[in-house]
């Protein structure tokens, strides 16, 4: 099964997928980890989506796509979690061609619905565990004072995100609402949308989304 988590920045398709991951087998592949990795580890390709990043902006369809690619040629497991990708309409259409060409099918698309105000609520608070990458939100799920995460149990480093500010989120949001919203268009023609509330109870969502999947 190959499904898409789509959704504005903060609306909660990372906490899914790992979820998803833990308990399906699925394999996660987020355009916005690939491209945080490249950036850390310096490579060419790092260093010119560095600036783009920071600002909030998108990368360059190119470069997620061929991202996308190496990793659909090189992976195979229980099914693909796309991330975070597409977020545009030339993406959703080089990932069509891309399951289509190695035999898969994008099985369904869940949009992953948060109002604007809670995303920024989410998005300024939010911190991930170094280690495993468990998200803690300093007013409802602070880090642990011990240090140790609660997931993982390693004595961790509690990271944020260096555009997870007031300033690039406004352009993140922006980016969504005029690139990747079309999706949402997009998908329900093909007839593969579903839609779930991303606010409230972590657990309810979690079997929103297993509905979905098993239905
Ligand atoms: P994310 O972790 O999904 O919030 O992505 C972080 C940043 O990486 C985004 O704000 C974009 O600059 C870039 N990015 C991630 N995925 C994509 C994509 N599919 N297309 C273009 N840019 C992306």
């Amino acid at each position: 099964m190959n499904i898409i988590l789509l959704g504005p920045p903060g609306a909660g398709k990372g906490t899914q997928a790992r979820f998803l991951v833990e308990e399906r087998g699925m394999t996660q592949l987020s355009t916005g980890d690939m491209l945080r990795e490249a950036k850390d580890s310096g490579t060419e390709m790092g260093k010119v989506v560095a600036g783009v990043m920071a600002r909030g902006e998108l990368v360059t369809d190119e470069i997620v796509i061929g991202l996308i690619r190496e990793k659909l040629e090189g992976e195979k497991g229980g099914g693909f979690i796309f991330d975070g990708f597409p977020r545009t309409l030339a993406q959703a259409d080089a990932l069509g061609e891309l399951l289509n060409d190695c035999g898969e099918a994008l099985d369904s698309v869940i949009e992953m619905q948060v109002d604007d105000e809670a995303l920024v609520a989410r998005i300024t608070a939010r911190s991930t565990c170094g280690n495993c990458g468990e998200v803690y939100n300093d007013n409802t799920k602070p880090v642990p004072a011990d240090g140790k995460c609660t997931s993982c149990g390693e004595l961790a480093e509690f990271k944020r995100r260096a555009d997870d500010n007031e300033d690039s989120l406004k352009i993140r949001l922006m980016a969504y609402y005029k690139q990747t919203s079309p999706l949402i268009g997009y998908y329900h023609a093909k007839g593969n949308l579903n839609s779930v509330n991303g606010l409230g109870d972590m657990a309810e969502i979690k079997t929103a989304m297993s509905d979905i999947l098993d239905k």
